[in-house]
């Protein structure tokens, strides 16, 4: 492996770019789960870009699916018409909650679902005759999403900070569930769910319980908090305070969703179905933009006796090649036993972690499950006092990854809202193997110690 610096072309660019740390290498070739540079520099994609890329890239299969499709119907408006692929793709979803899920919205991206989903949470409260319920409950250091409604949903701090003169006010956040920091000394976890669960109790009972349209909860906090699973019994408590009040219990699955995290839906583990619930990112694997909103039986049985119609669409909506993709990205996944590898391999790779980074002095916790991992990074471990937000240790070694070591690796945590400790998210594609697992335990904790020191020695910064 090469430590040369990745250089991008000396035309000046007229993209506006989105990246806060460092100039993006071009990428003119994806294979595998490889990115290569206009340089010829092959990066190991170690987190799907942003847990997308789930099959890796050029997959034969959905490049055939979705030239087929473009041969048959490359769009037609969702509103007016239906295809065959679109009724497939809904199919496959709803059987994959054995029905507990009866009717599918198909969208351009996880924004959109989850707009999608707020939209669809209020006309249920309306046609079942509670206008009065109009109000949210989100986490916080949470991420719905960047469009105005989803980031109203959002408890992320540093995202909503300029817009929240234009936000709608409509949703409050409480506590996530995040052990790491939250759980206090000598308490168990049970009691630590009875103390969330009454916090939300409180919530509803501050706002008055018929005023909450729903709450909007991620089943793993991915990006923001950095791959924390629910507690056992976490997610079953939440629901039983949100049915008391008469509430929709909304999963956001987009980062979590269609096997990541080691079952095709991330509910499943701890067997609490959502009344509504998104997924986006391994729907499509990245090969198009796509989302969905899947829809509950209660939901359902009251917009059957209403108008009968999602008062919601867009132009793009079920667009067909999109859906023709995502049915064979999900298809590729069950016929290799993906979840199942996913699951085997999660666990391998949080072994690697540990045992490679487990003793370093910046590394306050290692965790995860399937395979979503994060590594939050701490300037002291002992207290898990953060390191300030200007240091920028995530993106630092997002870049030292990038430029020095080969591998794309996702920042978050510290950089954008400074409440917990700068993050590491490992997201690997779902076909990965032993060998691989080994290369990217091995290039990211490069990428720390080059910034951090090694094991051994105390912080460089
Ligand atoms: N919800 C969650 C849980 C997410 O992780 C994300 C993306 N990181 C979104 C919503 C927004 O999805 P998108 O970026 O596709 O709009």
């Amino acid at each position: 492996m090469s430590s040369r610096t990745i250089s991008t072309e000396a035309v000046p660019s007229s993209v506006l770019h989105a990246s806060l740390s460092i100039e993006p290498p071009k990428i003119v070739r994806a294979e595998g789960h490889y990115l290569y540079t206009f340089t010829g520099t092959a990066i190991y994609d170690a987190s799907d870009g942003a847990a997308v890329s789930c099959i890796g890239h050029n997959h034969p299969r959905v490049r055939r699916a979705m030239s087929q499709q473009l041969d048959a119907v490359e769009y037609c408006f969702a509103p007016h018409f239906t295809t065959p692929v679109y009724e497939k793709l809904a199919k496959f979803l709803v059987d994959s909650t054995n029905g507990q899920l009866p009717k599918v919205f198909v969208t351009g991206s996880g924004s959109e679902t989850v707009e999608a989903t707020i939209k669809m949470a209020r006309q249920y409260c309306v046609e079942k005759g509670e206008p009065e319920r109009k109000r949210f409950i989100a986490r916080e250091r949470s991420y719905h999403g960047n469009t105005m409604g989803a980031l109203d949903v959002s408890g992320h701090k540093a995202r909503r900070a300029i817009y929240e003169p234009l936000l709608s006010g409509s949703t409050s956040h409480v506590s996530p569930c995040y052990p790491y920091r939250d759980l206090r000394a000598g308490e168990s976890t049970p009691a630590y769910v009875e103390r969330l669960a009454q916090e939300l109790e409180d919530e509803f009972q501050r706002l008055g319980p018929r005023t909450v349209c729903g709450v909007v909860f991620e089943t793993m906090a991915g990006l923001t908090l950095g791959a924390v699973a629910p507690v056992p019994g976490y997610l079953a408590r939440m629901k039983e305070v949100c049915e008391r009040h008469g509430a929709l219990f909304i999963l956001d699955e987009v980062f979590a969703g269609m096997g990541r995290m080691g079952t095709l839906h991330a509910w499943e583990q701890e067997g609490v179905v959502p009344d509504l619930q998104t997924v986006a990112k391994g729907l499509g694997g990245g090969y198009m933009p796509i989302g969905a909103l899947m829809v509950g039986e209660k939901v359902v049985y009251v917009l059957d006796r209403g108008s009968k119609a999602f008062m919601h669409f867009q132009t793009y909506h079920g667009h067909p090649v999109a859906c023709a993709a995502a049915y064979e990205v999900q298809q590729v996944i069950r016929d290799e036993g993906l979840v199942e590898n996913c699951r085997k391999m999660g666990e391998y790779l949080g072994e690697r972690l540990r045992a490679r980074l487990g003793a370093h002095p910046n590394v306050g916790d290692i965790r995860g499950r399937g395979l979503a991992w994060a590594i939050e990074l701490v300037k002291d471990r002992q207290t898990k006092e953060p390191f300030p937000v200007k240091q920028k240790v995530a993106p630092t070694i997002h870049a030292a990854g990038l430029q020095k070591f080969e591998i794309a690796l996702l920042p978050g945590g510290g950089v954008v809202d400074g409440a917990n400790g700068d993050l590491i998210v490992l997201a690997p594609a779902y076909d990965i193997n032993h060998e691989e697992v080994d290369l990217v335990v091995q290039r990211a904790s490069k990428a720390i110690e080059y910034v951090l020191g090694p094991a051994t020695s105390t912080a460089k910064l």
